[in-house]
């Protein structure tokens, strides 16, 4: 079981060399919340340059789903390594991307042939998902939906809408994209309560959208990520995702699931979308996939994917080595991590609920498997308080515990799938004494 253990200041000495030399030659473009260096990682620890050793539940961002450095990933990798490191996918043939396909289609819902197109990151496998889906409808237009995250790349970036700081300075998108409301009910847009709303957020796309500005028949895809991750691991209400389902059907939209951060098991199923028994006609794939292994995957019917050869590619794409670390992961998944994923995540979720009742800034805590977030707010009116939550995440990081923002006033809890309970406890202790610290009747 792996502990925390903050031996210097932190920011520690070490660490502060590799800050200035990244100020100095790196591109100031990332945005770290918190300056942790790491040097090794095992399970859910991570060592600092330092000697100072993190509890990291954050995965990497949701990346690293068998934990760091898992035995059995690290096995294959050095196997393939030694075997095989690249032969472009895009130009020859190699059994990994084959058996990665075949996996892929084995593993993603429905039943009907499927096929895969690789690439190396999420971004990618959302570019990929755009443009098949432009081609195989032959129609412009794009829906995708406020809060979505999607990726920095111009195509994924048009569709992304959690952030203006990630457009600024960026335009024009590219155009055709529309952004409409997504079901978060704990702030609804519209106003009302989730038991009686009648999914209003889908009549507004039905009636005012579709009716006023933008023709249904024009539209290629709707795209969405089942639990939104970057906009705050936002859950829709059950019954959304076969509603909204039934509207694309009506209009010949595809349905597009980005499960780049829910999938892969985080959520306790293969991918979120299961949880509510809808089969997405494209699903895109990253993170998690290869426990740290850049692979992005964007899978479709046959009848979806029909563009020509040479349409679409990428050098680096389902290189072996990821294929080889993904199968690795897949195994691990299905062999135990889900299930562990399932039993975590109840944990974590109960130990966060009875924290809310405690301290008032805890405004939300929402969550599937170890998809989770807490939300804080300043008052009975539910004013945001992204510095409470940033100030939470600082004490949290000083005390050994790795987490990360979400939404702008949220965080999240997705540590490693192969975390314990004993672990989920230390940092909830830790966590919990940053919540009373900054906590604030109202
Ligand atoms: N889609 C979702 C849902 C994501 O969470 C992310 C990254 O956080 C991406 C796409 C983009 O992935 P990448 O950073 O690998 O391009």
């Amino acid at each position: 079981m792996a502990r925390p253990n903050i031996c210097t200041n932190i920011p520690g000495p070490k660490a502060l060399e590799w800050l200035k030399r990244d100020s100095d030659f790196v591109s100031p473009s990332y945005g770290r919340p918190y300056p942790l260096v790491a040097e090794s990682g095992k399970g859910i620890a991570i060592t600092d340059v330092d000697g100072n050793v993190f509890l990291d539940f954050s995965a990497g961002i949701a990346v690293c789903s068998t934990g760091h450095c898992h035995p059995d990933v690290v096995t294959a990798i050095k196997e393939q390594a030694s075997r095989l490191i690249h032969m472009s996918g895009t130009d020859f043939y190699y059994p990994e991307q084959v058996i990665m396909a075949e996996e892929i289609s084995r593993i993603t819902p429905g039943k009907g042939m499927k096929k895969s197109f690789f690439g190396n990151s999420g971004a990618e496998a959302v570019e990929a998902g755009f443009k098949v889906a432009r081609y195989h409808t032959k129609r412009p237009r794009m829906l995708a939906y406020i809060g979505a995250f999607h990726g920095r790349t111009m195509g994924a970036l048009s569709l992304t809408g959690s952030n203006s700081k990630y457009r600024r300075g960026f335009a024009p998108m590219v155009p055709g994209v529309t952004h409409v409301p997504y079901p978060y009910c704990y702030r609804c847009p519209f106003n009302l309560e989730q038991e009686s709303c009648n999914f209003a957020c889908i009549t507004y796309i039905r009636e005012d959208v579709f009716e006023r500005y933008v023709p249904p028949t024009e539209v290629a895809a709707l795209v969405c990520e089942p639990i939104q991750g970057e906009g705050g691991y936002i859950i829709p209400p059950d019954g959304y995702f076969r509603e909204i389902k039934k509207l694309c059907e009506e209009h010949g939209i595809l349905f597009m699931c980005d499960e780049v951060q829910s999938g892969m098991g985080r959520t306790g199923k293969m991918f979120a979308i299961e949880h509510w028994g809808v089969e997405p006609d494209i699903i895109c794939i990253a993170k998690g996939v290869a426990s740290g292994m850049p692979l992005g995957i964007c899978c479709a019917s046959s009848d979806i994917m029909d563009w020509h050869q040479g349409a679409h590619a990428s050098t680096f794409g389902a290189n072996p080595v990821s294929c080889r670390a993904a199968f690795m992961t897949i195994k691990l998944l299905e062999e135990g991590l889900m299930d562990n994923a399932t039993r975590m995540g109840d944990l974590i979720m109960s130990r966060l609920q009875e924290m809310q009742e405690k301290y008032d800034i805890m405004g939300d805590v929402r969550g599937k498997g170890l998809m989770i977030a807490a939300e804080f707010i300043k008052n009975n009116k539910k004013e945001r308080a992204p510095k409470i939550s940033a100030s939470i995440i600082d004490m949290c990081f000083k005390n050994g515990i790795a987490l990360l923002p979400c939404g702008n006033n949220s965080i999240r809890f997705c540590p490693p799938l192969v975390v314990t309970e004993e672990e989920c406890e230390i940092a909830l202790e830790v966590f919990e004494k940053s919540v009373k610290a900054n906590n604030v009747s109202f």
